[in-house]
C-alpha cells in the first residue's frame, strides 16, 4: 500500500524532529497533500491510525491540508490557472507545475517536558 509507506516515512521524519527537540510526545502533525500527489487523504488517515501505535505520534492528531495544484510560467514566472490551456498567455511556453504534486510535513506540535 502506497499510502502506508508514505506514512511510515512521515512518522520517521516526525520521530527525528521530536528527538531533536527532546519532545516526549507529539500532539498534532500537519501535512500538506498536493491534489496531484496521487495520495488519497482518507488512506493516509487510516494508515496513520495503524502505523502510529507505539511511536511518538501515538496520541497525535493528524491534520491533513489538501493543496490545490498551481502552475507557473518557467519564463516569466506568471501564474497559470488549471482550466485554461497549460501555456503561459504572455510567453506561449508550456506551464510548469508549481504546486499540488507533493506531500509536505508542515507543522508539528510537540510536547516537551
Ligand atoms: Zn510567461
Amino acid at each position: 500500500m502506497h499510502e502506508y509507506s508514505i506514512v511510515l516515512s512521515l512518522l520517521d521524519q516526525v520521530a527525528d524532529e521530536a528527538g531533536r527537540h527532546e519532545a516526549q510526545a507529539v500532539r498534532s502533525v500537519r501535512v500538506r497533500v498536493g491534489e496531484l500527489s496521487g495520495v488519497e487523504p482518507d488512506l493516509i488517515r487510516s494508515a496513520f491510525e495503524i502505523a502510529r501505535a507505539g511511536t511518538v505520534c501515538e496520541g497525535a492528531d493528524l491534520d491533513l491540508v489538501v493543496v490545490k495544484a498551481r502552475w507557473t510560467c518557467p519564463r516569466c514566472g506568471g501564474n497559470i490557472d488549471q482550466p485554461a490551456e497549460l501555456v503561459c498567455p504572455e510567453c506561449g511556453v508550456p506551464a510548469r507545475l508549481a504546486a499540488g504534486d507533493d506531500l509536505i510535513l508542515e507543522r508539528l506540535l510537540l510536547e516537551v517536558a
